[in-house]
């Protein structure tokens, strides 16, 4: 079965049969890959899909033998990868580390653990995909938005306006951080601060930033 993932760069790449393939050329009625590896550049053609559509409907018309072995523990890497940065993006507002835990937990039955990522090797991807969707940090009070159990005090107070001014010098140097350390303090706006890379998901921003 052939099937596109996420390549490094941006751009699509072509798993088939355990090899991946870079897009080389489309003409009328065929889309031509080679090969990513450049000892190889091995060719392959297919029909022409769309490449934006969730699921096209790739097929292989044809290929040849690599000079080399198949690469499946390369491609489940990137599969689970990919899997990572789409959990992500259906709620970024979790530590990325618990999104990785959560899909190599399911996908345990399926992929030797021997063919799974080392979150050291995918956390600054992983916090690059995270960061790119995070809401931008608010510049004035008038653009903060407190939702959620924040919003109120633990007694069930609505927190004060005076009180919301806080979070906007705050949160440009929170996210700024590598590692936060906090200790309570009176300000019951801070109770939960033992979780501090939720931190900047706590308040968002009116203008949020443009899907892209
Ligand atoms: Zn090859």
């Amino acid at each position: 079965m052939a099937y596109l993932l996420a390549g490094d760069k941006g751009g699509k790449v072509l798993i088939y049969n355990n090899f991946r393939y870079q897009k080389n050329k489309k003409t009328a009625a065929k889309i031509h890959w080679r090969c990513w590896r450049k000892e190889c550049r091995t060719p392959l053609q297919s029909n022409l899909f769309a490449e934006n559509e969730e699921d096209p409907n790739i097929q292989i018309i044809q290929s040849e033998d690599h000079n080399h072995g198949g690469e499946k523990e390369l491609i489940s890497r990137s599969v689970l990868v990919q899997r990572m940065r789409d959990s992500i993006r259906t709620d970024p507002t979790r530590p990325i580390k618990r999104v990785y835990n959560e899909v190599l937990t399911q996908a345990a039955r399926n992929v030797p653990v021997e063919d799974t990522p080392e979150f050291r090797n995918v956390q600054s991807a992983l916090k690059r995909t995270r960061l790119s969707l995070m809401p931008e940090i608010p510049d004035t009070i008038n653009d903060v938005d407190i939702n959620g159990e924040w919003a109120t005090t633990w007694a069930g107070q609505s927190v004060e306006t005076r009180a919301k001014s806080w979070p906007c010098t705050f949160l440009h140097k929170i996210q700024k951080s590598e590692t936060l350390y906090s200790e309570g303090h009176g300000d019951s706006l801070s109770a939960g601060s033992n979780r501090p890379s939720e931190l900047p998901s706590l308040v968002s921003c009116k203008t949020d930033k443009k899907a892209h």
